[in-house]
């Protein structure tokens, strides 16, 4: 007897349209049918014993787990036979292939936004009297080098250490235009343009009637 099982393609009586394209129907030695099919995810080839039928999803085992607690958009993948999750990273969407499977409610990043990713400030107390002073380690968002601040930085905030702080602020300063305001002296009558915003625009002094108008409250 051959202990191979039949396999049929599809069955002739009316179930056969109910039954999902694709299948093969086979009978094992006993003579139950068993459907061979694959997974709708990763084309796993799966061995069912119920008939399923068109529209049913048929997940394998391992795309069950990524379903019931992967994250989204996670999917299996086979690497010289050796299982990976392709995940999406939380930040910049780049798939990454990783060995375990990323949970959903954990956070996955790659390797590059890991990196640019600001650290947690490090709340650090020193025991000084009469109060002990808090500080805030935290890296320069530039250079990384390491600071001491006595406030306390907003998640995700960029900060900069003196230096970078300058740099950046020279740079703004070129392109920047610098503003002008132009003013006629309510002593005197001179216009002239200052690059700093008089306090009152209607009744500014030039700046030789203000050094005038100093020396005089001096005395
Ligand atoms: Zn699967
Ligand atoms: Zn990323
Ligand atoms: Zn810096
Ligand atoms: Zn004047």
């Amino acid at each position: 007897m051959n202990d191979k099982p039949k396999i049929k393609v599809h069955k002739a009586d009316s179930e056969a349209a109910r039954l999902r394209s694709g299948l093969l129907i086979s009978t094992d030695d006993s003579g139950r049918e068993r459907y061979r099919t694959h997974c709708d995810r990763c084309e796993t080839n799966l061995t069912l014993r119920m008939a399923p039928k068109v529209g049913d999803a048929i997940l394998c085992r391992v795309c069950r787990e990524i379903e019931a607690v992967g994250k989204p958009g996670t999917v299996v993948v086979y690497e010289k036979k050796k299982r990976r999750f392709r995940t999406p990273c939380d930040e910049c969407g780049t798939e990454v292939v990783v060995s375990f499977l990323p949970k959903q409610d954990r956070p996955f990043t790659c390797a590059a936004c890991h990196q640019a990713k600001p650290p947690e400030a490090v709340e650090e107390i020193t025991e000084t009297a009469p109060k002990p002073k808090r500080h805030y380690r935290v890296r320069c968002g530039v250079c990384r080098t390491e600071m001491r601040l006595r406030f306390k930085p907003n998640p995700g905030e960029r900060l900069l250490c003196t230096d970078c702080f300058e740099k950046a602020s020279t740079a703004k300063t070129k392109t920047r235009p610098r503003l002008m305001y132009n003013i006629q002296c309510v002593r005197c009558g001179r216009k002239q343009t200052l690059d700093v915003v008089p306090r009152d625009p209607d009744n500014a002094l030039c700046t030789n009637c203000m050094e005038i108008m100093r020396a005089k409250r001096r005395r």
